[in-house]
């Protein structure tokens, strides 16, 4: 049939032959086909397209998380580098090198003589132990432990030597008689005990005169920082005491001179209106003068302004310490009497029957 319709076209081509294969190929039916196809051909298209731009923004939101994860490498690395920074400052106040502090001082600092009064009571082991962990941060100090009875216990002399710092173990008894209300006792506490320190290093360090003198009863709080500003001490040093007095702080006032022009503290009449806590003296002056020592036979409340003035001193040689008297590196912290049943107290007492765990509570 198409070769018969093309023959016939004649002369009347192109026109006729063109109705004759439109003819030919139109078909109504397939409208719908060429439809579907075209549909079909745009579907396809948008979709490619559709895909070709989430490509584009997937590639730029790689982009954005490469260089996002570039930027927080690089935070990770400032932060460890402060991190090494921050624990290097750090260190040399609290890595300790075969059981020896470190600090910042060298081992050839001037030497500190800690002078501890002790007695036996139920929080003896648990404040020497909290003082003796204190001292083993403070380089180059001598701890001069004076225990208040007839003798030195064995007990305590085990204990003593198991921290592993440099000590020396004393005894002297506070007389029974000045104890009693009959005697006029004045509460003066680690008298005896202060004193034979104060004999002893007079005897063992008579030709020393580079060093410090300081009295740290044993239920006392201390900084180390107070330690390595006691070093430089000429004649005396004082600084503020925490809670003593019936007072928050108990301190020199200094003006901006780094003059004392007065003290903040209980009865500041005392020539030298300073706890027991509140200062320290250089090692010299025990040697200028071999007779100052602590005696029962002041007043309440008057043992260390006795103890300075019979050193010769007068307020014109106190060397304000302590960031000139504005930090407080040392607190009169009592440790309370405990509660104990009677039986208990008198197991104590006796130092009988205690079992091995109760034995190693206490000295
Ligand atoms: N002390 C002592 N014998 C006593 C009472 C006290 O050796 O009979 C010691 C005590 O261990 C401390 C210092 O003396 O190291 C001062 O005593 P306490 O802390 O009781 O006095 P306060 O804090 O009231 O001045
Ligand atoms: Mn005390």
């Amino acid at each position: 049939m198409y070769v018969v319709g093309i023959r016939s076209l004649g002369g009347k081509f192109p026109i006729a032959g063109f109705k004759a294969i439109w003819g030919t190929f139109f078909n109504w039916k397939i409208i719908p086909i060429v439809f579907f196809f075209s549909y079909l051909l745009l579907l396809f298209r948008s979709t490619l397209e559709e895909q070709e731009e989430k490509k584009e923004s997937l590639k730029v939101h790689v982009a954005r998380l490469k260089h996002m994860k570039n930027v927080l490498q690089e935070e990770v690395r400032r932060l460890e580098r402060e991190a090494r920074r921050l624990n290097e400052t750090l260190r040399p106040e609290i890595l300790f090198n075969h059981g020896q502090p470190i600090l910042n001082e060298s081992d050839d600092v001037p030497p500190i003589f800690f002078i501890t009064p002790t007695r036996y009571h139920p929080a003896q082991k648990a404040d020497l132990t909290r003082l003796a962990q204190t001292l083993k941060v403070v380089p180059n100090l001598i701890w001069i432990v004076v225990e208040d009875g007839d003798r030195e216990s064995v007990r305590f002399a085990a204990f003593i030597q198991s921290f592993g710092l440099q000590y020396i173990h004393l005894h002297a008894r506070t007389p029974t008689n000045v104890k009693t209300k009959n005697a006029g006792w004045k509460g003066h506490r680690g008298v005896v005990q202060r004193n034979q320190a104060l004999f002893w290093i007079r005897t063992h360090f008579a030709s020393t005169t580079r060093g410090v003198v300081y009295f740290g009863d044993d239920d006392n709080t201390y900084d180390w920082r107070l330690f390595r500003e006691m070093r430089t001490i000429e004649k005396v040093g004082v600084w503020p005491v925490g809670i003593v007095g019936m007072k928050l702080v108990e301190t020199p006032v200094v003006n901006e001179n780094g003059t004392i022009i007065a003290f903040h503290a209980w009865n500041p009449r005392r020539s030298f209106p300073v706890d027991m806590a509140a200062f320290a003296i250089n090692i010299s002056l025990l040697h200028s003068y071999p007779a100052a020592k602590f005696s029962f036979d002041v007043s309440a409340g008057y043992q260390e302004s006795e103890f300075l003035v019979k050193l010769n001193l007068t307020r014109q040689d106190l060397e304000p310490k302590a960031a000139n008297c504005s930090e407080v590196y040392v607190w009169h912290t009592k440790t309370q009497k405990p509660s104990l049943h009677a039986s208990e107290r008198r197991k104590f007492e006796l130092q009988e029957d205690l079992s091995e765990i109760e034995g190693r509570s206490v000295l």
